[in-house]
């Protein structure tokens, strides 16, 4: 179920404000009966019209992008930061990111306008492996990162078995690169699990998703998912 304001926006008619503005007005009608209540809930099956034509459904569109480092994951920002939809100006339906990476994370992050996809990919039960590259501080030893692959009692409790692997260190400059794969996904986890074990991540990047990666694509671009990418996924 979804609020009215939003699956008249959603539809692309009009922004949620103006289609406040219409229910307010009396002009938005739900299985025949004008509604003015905002924030009524719709379900799929429920016909929705405004000023007598009848809401469609946007045709669901997905993509894969490379998030640069320095942009969020929402589709606003209070502080007026770049955001993923920048980078989507030709773009014309309503999409937002599946799950989030932080601002200063770069790489691999799915967007739709696709609800019950995002919701489904999100949910922990779904348990989609990611794969990240970290940049820590110090050299880790095998012990520390058998910790990260057993578990990590963090705030929020303790991460499941997660792959850690050692892919390079500079002595010199005492950082290492290790690669970690989790199916959670909670905020901030790889850098609070870093952390925890005493290395703080200096840089982060996702570079799988499922069974996608970023081949082909720089930092700030994207392309759409195939038809069959998106069967794979759900
Ligand atoms: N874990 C983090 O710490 N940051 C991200 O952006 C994603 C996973």
């Amino acid at each position: 179920m979804e609020r009215l304001q939003k699956v008249i926006a959603h539809a692309g008619i009009a922004s949620r404000r103006k289609a406040e503005e219409l229910i307010l007005q009396g002009k938005v009608t739900v299985n025949g009966e004008v509604v003015k209540q905002l924030g009524t809930k719709v379900g799929p099956n429920d016909v929705v019209e405004v000023n007598g034509i009848k809401v469609e459904k946007e045709a669901p569109v997905y993509f894969l992008f490379y998030k640069p480092k320095g942009v969020v994951t929402t589709v606003k920002d209070d502080k007026n930061r770049k955001t993923v939809l920048d980078f989507f100006p030709e773009v014309t339906e309503r999409i937002y990111p599946v799950g989030r990476l932080d601002y200063d994370t770069s790489g691999i992050l799915l967007m739709t306008n696709d609800g019950e996809f995002a919701n489904l990919l999100t949910h922990p039960k779904y348990e989609i492996e990611k794969t990240y590259i970290a940049k820590v501080k110090g050299i880790p030893t095998r012990e520390h990162l058998k910790q990260l692959q057993k578990g990590i009692r963090l705030d929020d409790g303790l991460t499941a078995p997660a792959k850690a692997k050692f892919l390079s260190a500079n002595k010199r400059k005492n950082t290492a690169i290790i690669e970690l794969t989790i199916h959670e996904g909670r905020n901030r986890q790889v850098r609070r699990m870093f952390e925890k074990i005493g290395y703080p991540v200096m840089k982060l990047k996702r570079e799988r998703y499922a069974f996608l990666d970023l081949t082909g694509l720089n930092a700030g671009e994207w392309r759409p998912l195939t038809p069959h990418e998106v069967k794979q996924l759900i």
